[in-house]
């Protein structure tokens, strides 16, 4: 069965269009969603209408993408309102660097706009008056779990390089294979992704690793994709790793980390540059084991090196980085202990850390496991108990803040800081101490 149950809101903005003379279906991802019984995240409408026509029909619209076609359809009244992209039937010209076609010329002709579509799976149109218009194949496709080019591959990759790893990352997120004449042209085309824009490249990079398999990452590299913008990672996959921990190379481990960790857009960059500054770090000692000493603090400088490089935000990248360097810290034996790594790494950043280790251990041979897991184990506990204690674990929640400091007579300046820092470091040590009369009478000079 072929039946799409469109939401209201889409069927009366489909209805008005097709009232006012035009054709109008739901077209792209949400059709694809559709059909594999997916929630789509949004519903896009394709129409014969020009915008200035679409414009006339509806109420309440912004000129979003107007240019190319692209009017925003404001349906529904207050809290209930939704905006709906409704786009002209077009035809693309050559791509350039930004997120849209250089030209755009608009056609009557639905089977011209599906033909301009990256993948056959993508290029489906439905309304309940044609039911599904599926011309490439793309049903099929569904069925075969297959990432297939429109028409031929090597031309689609040559207008839009993207595609290339638009391919892949729908790989990703469906469990699908590339079919074999597209998968040669985008490692024909890949270098072409260096005329790509950053901050596309991070748009599907990111989606490929929040995906269900990050670790089609592999075909990136496989396919020549990372050479072109992450070629530190295609050095891990060169590298092995003859040690007894390790039971895959350097690349191969950071694959399996990814998976073990939870799609989290941080975790997982989190897992791909925690060992990536390891290539460098690589010695082999008279008995042929591998080794990469300072390997965590040479993958930060690398992991901020490489977000800065792709234009991440700086949150993610910060982030990141300060997981990355702190990956392989030993966190401590007894509570006092624990808590001062947590002071250290952020006790908002601890959590995540554990969920680092966690995915560095399960990717790693079973060498020493029980051990391994038995201490992430033990962490995780007296975390919960510093947690559920209230213990302080910053200087936000100690006792005496720098007002209480001047008061008690200190010159305002770098005294303060110090003092507090003294404080924290008690407080750390013995929970109990965290009381201001205590704090001032242990850590402020008495005044002759
Ligand atoms: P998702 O939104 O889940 O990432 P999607 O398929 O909706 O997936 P969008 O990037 O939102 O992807 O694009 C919507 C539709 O526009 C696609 O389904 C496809 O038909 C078309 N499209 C998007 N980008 C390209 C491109 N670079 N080349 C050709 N067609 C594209
Ligand atoms: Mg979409």
């Amino acid at each position: 069965m072929d039946r799409i149950i469109l939401p209201e809101k889409v069927n009366r903005i489909i209805r008005r269009l097709t009232d006012a003379g035009f054709e109008a279906c739901a077209v792209g991802g949400c059709v694809r969603d559709s059909l594999l019984g997916r929630k789509p995240q949004d519903w896009d409408i394709t129409t014969s209408a020009a915008p200035e026509e679409v414009k006339s029909v509806f109420p309440h619209t912004v000129d979003t993408g107007i240019k190319h076609g692209t009017v925003t359809v404001l349906e529904g009244i207050g809290e209930d309102r939704e905006a709906f992209e409704v786009t002209t039937y077009r035809i693309d010209g050559e791509y350039d660097d930004a997120r849209h076609p250089r030209e755009v010329t608009f056609t009557p002709d639905l089977k011209e706009d599906l033909r301009r579509r990256d993948f056959t799976i993508n290029a489906m149109a439905y309304s309940e008056e044609t039911g599904l218009i599926d011309l490439f194949g793309g049903k099929e496709d569904l069925e075969r779990k297959l990432i297939r080019a429109v028409g031929v591959p090597e031309e689609r990759f040559g207008e839009d390089a993207l595609r290339i790893m638009r391919a892949v990352r729908f790989a990703a997120q469906l469990g699908y294979e590339v079919e074999d004449n597209t998968a040669a042209a985008a490692a024909a085309l890949a270098p072409n992704l260096a005329k790509i824009s950053c901050e596309r490249i991070m748009v599907e990079l990111t989606k490929l690793l929040v995906s269900p398999h990050p670790d089609e990452l592999r075909r990136m590299s496989e396919l020549g994709i990372t050479a072109v913008f992450l070629p530190e990672f295609d050095r891990c996959m060169e590298t092995p790793q003859n040690n007894p921990h390790h039971c895959y190379n350097v690349g191969e481990h950071i694959l399996h980390s990814l998976t073990a960790v939870r799609p989290d857009p941080v975790l997982r960059f989190a897992m791909l540059f925690h060992d990536i500054g390891k290539p460098q770090c690589h010695t082999t000692d008279e008995e042929g084991i591998d080794h990469f000493h300072g390997h965590a603090e040479v993958s930060a400088k690398l992991a901020d090196q490489i977000l800065r490089r792709l234009k991440s935000d700086n949150a993610t990248r910060r982030e990141v980085v300060a997981l990355v360097a702190a990956h392989g810290a030993d966190l401590g034996e007894t509570e006092a202990e624990l808590r001062k790594s947590i002071a250290q790494i952020g006790p908002d950043r601890f959590p995540l850390l554990l969920e680092v280790k966690a995915a560095d251990a399960a990717a790693q041979s079973d060498h020493r496991r029980e051990e391994k897991e038995a201490t992430l184990a033990r962490w995780r506990a007296m975390y919960e108990e510093i947690l559920a204690r209230g213990d302080c674990l910053s200087l936000k929640d100690l006792a005496v803040k720098g007002d209480d400091l001047v008061a008690a007579g200190v010159p305002a300046g770098r005294k303060i800081g110090e003092i507090l820092g003294r404080m924290l470091q008690d407080v750390l040590e013995t929970p109990e101490h965290n009381r201001k009369e205590l704090l001032l009478a242990r850590h402020v000079p008495k005044k002759p």
